[in-house]
């Protein structure tokens, strides 16, 4: 699956750093619900659950089914939250494994109930209300027949109730506001019928920009791992992701020499290039090409010309000491010099989730930084 000379090293110290400063702004009132989606965005399901268990977090955030019996068959306790809901063929192994979904269908919940009743057993759940992410969850105007029909299944109960919000970056924008406000209301009301349920909202921008969207729980991915949440609000998280290599030859080459597919750069100098085993099949997309910078003696180099498919070039000739099997960063800091999944996403326009998702999803993991004698 992967090159042994490319590997993507998670440190798991930076992720403990990183949930107990998002508890610790959260304070006692709010739990940090560890949102462990896509694989921990890309940094493993299982060895980050068990980090963030170890840590002292009691709450997990899956997007599927699958993700949430991987965390069950792994050992991992505490409620464990299903992002899409169950469909209505798995509903049993929502049972079997004590999962909590989260829910926007009668129907379903109808069926969930049914099938809860015959087990002996009660299944939590968590209402979506979409105050306008225009996404999942039960619009607001169905909220009291909702909220009516629920409390009269058994083997059903209301442990949380939650939305999202589409621009927590924009935390002054009006639909902001306006979105806020509606949950805050929606809360109000709910929590006099049902003094159980666990009101939550913030994703990691609400979490940093909005703190009064903290409520019961708030939902943190993106910072748990170091990435921008985005807003005006930074949080001081360290990156727990990095994505090193090593240089396979270095060569001269005289002024005027194409390098790689489609001679996209010409050298204007006599060059030296070091060719790195890294290509799009890593992650490093080719839309990179001529356009991203990688880390080389603690030094920022260029890539140049084309990225192939397990291959590209980097211009190492101000760095006459560079040798083949140096360590070369591509995401990651090396001496005083970083690279950030946002720097990435820029090179790509995109964001620096999908970022981690494709290259923590693309090659080994080695993990670093595990304490002893926690089950890590
Ligand atoms: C992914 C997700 C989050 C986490 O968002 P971040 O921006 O990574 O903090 C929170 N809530 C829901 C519903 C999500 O899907």
């Amino acid at each position: 699956m992967s090159h042994s000379l490319n590997r993507v090293e998670i440190d798991l110290g930076a992720l403990r750093h990183n949930y107990r400063a998002l508890q610790e702004q959260a304070g006692k009132g709010a739990e940090v619900l560890a949102m462990v989606k896509a694989d921990a965005y890309g940094h493993g399901l299982v060895p980050v659950a068990r980090t963030l268990a170890a840590a002292g977090a009691r709450t997990f955030g899956v997007a599927e089914i699958e993700e949430g019996i991987a965390l069950r068959q792994a050992g991992l306790e505490g409620e464990v939250i299903v992002l899409l809901g169950a469909p209505a063929d798995r509903l049993d192994e929502v049972i079997v494994h004590r999962l909590s979904p989260v829910v926007f269908d009668l129907e379903m919940l109808a069926e969930l109930s049914r099938r809860a009743v015959l087990a002996e057993t009660r299944v939590d759940v968590h209402l979506k209300v979409d105050v306008g992410m225009g996404r999942l969850g039960i619009l607001p105007p169905e909220l009291p027949h909702f909220l009516d029909s629920l409390s009269r299944l058994p083997g059903v109960r209301l442990a949380g109730v939650s939305s999202h919000l589409p621009m927590a970056d924009r935390p002054q924008a009006a639909v902001t506001r306006e979105q806020c406000r509606l949950f805050m209301e929606i809360a109000a009301r709910v929590r006099q019928a049902s003094p159980e349920a666990r009101f939550h909202l913030a994703n990691s921008a609400a979490h940093l920009n909005l703190p009064e969207t903290r409520l019961d729980m708030v939902r943190p991915g993106i910072a748990l791992y170091g990435g921008q949440p985005g807003g005006p609000t930074a949080g001081g998280f360290r990156p727990v992701m990095s994505f090193r290599s090593r240089i396979q030859q270095v060569k001269e080459v005289p002024a005027g020499t194409g390098l790689s597919y489609g001679h996209t750069f010409v050298t204007s100098r006599p060059s030296r290039v070091a060719v790195l085993p890294v290509g799009y099949d890593d992650g490093l997309l080719r839309r990179l090409s001529n356009r991203a910078a990688v880390l080389i003696g603690g030094r920022r180099v260029p890539l140049r010309g084309n990225i192939c498919m397990n291959a590209c070039m980097a211009d190492v000739t101000d760095l006459p000491a560079v040798r083949p099997g140096d360590e070369v960063v591509l995401l990651g800091r090396q001496g005083g010099e970083a690279i950030t999944a946002g720097e990435i996403a820029g090179w790509l326009e995109t964001i620096d989730y999908e970022v981690l998702c494709l290259v923590g999803g693309l090659n080994a993991r080695l993990y670093v930084g595990a304490e002893r004698g926690t089950g890590e």
